[in-house]
């Protein structure tokens, strides 16, 4: 196998750092990036707008069914997200985005038209993609899975300055105690419940470096292809 027909994948919690990691991957590699996350959150941001009950699955499947989603991606695998033709990028990370995106992604109906978008990217191979359930349900066939973990303080740490940088000014235990809220949402719910996939790599990445994480995945994604 060529190494440009690779299919990686990224699971785990909320500020991991799965998202830096996998661009960063499919930057080394030249391959497509695909942040499952802001999906879920597009649509979040979409049915807050405007208005729609976060509780009602067929609502939000007609507003899903009716959203054009597309994940744009610049050389360095930066991305911006467009949402009907709208750059959304700088909205998806708005507090009330954060406290519904999870409710949205519970109903086994959005996520089955999610992962249909989802596998369509994949089809040919040579992606990284991140999420939740990417090794497990969206791409169980992939060549190299990785679960990317840390304490909660760590990611907390991490989100804290992600959000302070996006120009947000939050309480450092509000936001662990939101993250603790998602992760307990994302581990605990019926339909494609946050776990590592029996293959998949697990890095704990509380106290490494980036660069660090990073060599392991391409020394990883690289003897893979030999
Ligand atoms: O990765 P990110 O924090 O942007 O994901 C936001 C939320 O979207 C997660 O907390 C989870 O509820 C949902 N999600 C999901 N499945 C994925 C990606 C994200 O359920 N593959």
């Amino acid at each position: 196998m060529a190494s440009k027909d690779l299919i990686v994948t990224f699971d785990g919690p909320a500020g991991a750092g799965k998202s830096t990691v996998a661009r960063l991957t499919a930057k080394a590699l030249n391959f497509l990036y695909l942040d499952t996350g802001s999906m879920y959150r597009a649509l979040a941001l979409k049915a807050v707008t405007q208005g729609v009950d976060l509780r009602d699955e067929e609502q939000l499947l007609d507003l899903l069914r009716q959203s054009q989603i597309v994940l744009e991606q610049g050389v360095d695998r930066s991305m911006r997200v467009r949402l009907d033709g709208d750059d959304v990028t700088d909205l998806l990370r708005a507090p009330e985005v954060n406290a519904s995106v999870s409710l949205v992604a519970e109903f086994a109906a959005i996520r089955s038209e999610m992962v249909k978008r989802q596998r369509a990217v994949a089809e040919s191979g040579g992606v990284v993609m991140d999420g939740r359930d990417i090794g497990t349900v969206v791409l169980p066939y992939a060549d190299v899975k990785f679960y990317l973990t840390a304490s909660l303080k760590a990611r907390a740490q991490r989100r804290f300055q992600e959000l302070k940088n996006l120009g947000y000014s939050i309480d450092l235990d509000q936001l662990a105690a939101d993250i603790q809220h998602r992760d307990a949402l994302d581990f605990s719910r019926t339909h494609s419940p946050l776990r590592r996939a029996e293959d998949a790599i697990l890095i704990d990445t509380t106290d490494a470096a980036i660069d660090e994480v990073l060599a392991q995945v391409l020394t990883e994604c690289r003897n893979h292809v030999r």
